[in-house]
């Protein structure tokens, strides 16, 4: 299985910027075109942990400004790289479709 958000209907890769901005908004599979979505919930699950911990350590760290942006940089990453590990498209559901 290839890392990484595949179409769930064809199996093509979804590029790694569609799991970082846009989540919510429906795309198109440039493969197979099926209308996919990637879930804001997800996302959210994906995150929360990650900024908790940045909140929770960040204080601590203050004083020390390299170790500071240092944490910051990796908090950044972090979330980029498990979103874009772990966020799985969904095919968009005409019933379901969210207005704005
Ligand atoms: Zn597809």
């Amino acid at each position: 299985m290839p890392l990484g958000p595949t179409c769930p209907c064809c199996h093509a890769r979804v590029p790694f910027r569609r799991t970082q901005i846009g989540v919510g908004k429906a795309f198109i599979c440039r493969n197979c075109g099926t209308p996919l979505v990637m879930s804001r919930w997800q996302s959210f699950l994906i995150a929360f942990p990650i900024i908790a911990v940045y909140m929770i350590v960040r204080p601590a760290l203050r004083s020390m400004d390299l170790a500071f942006w240092l944490l910051s940089l990796v908090m950044v990453a972090a979330v980029a790289g498990m979103s874009w590990l772990f966020m799985k498209p969904q095919p968009v559901e005409s019933d379901k479709a969210e207005a704005g």
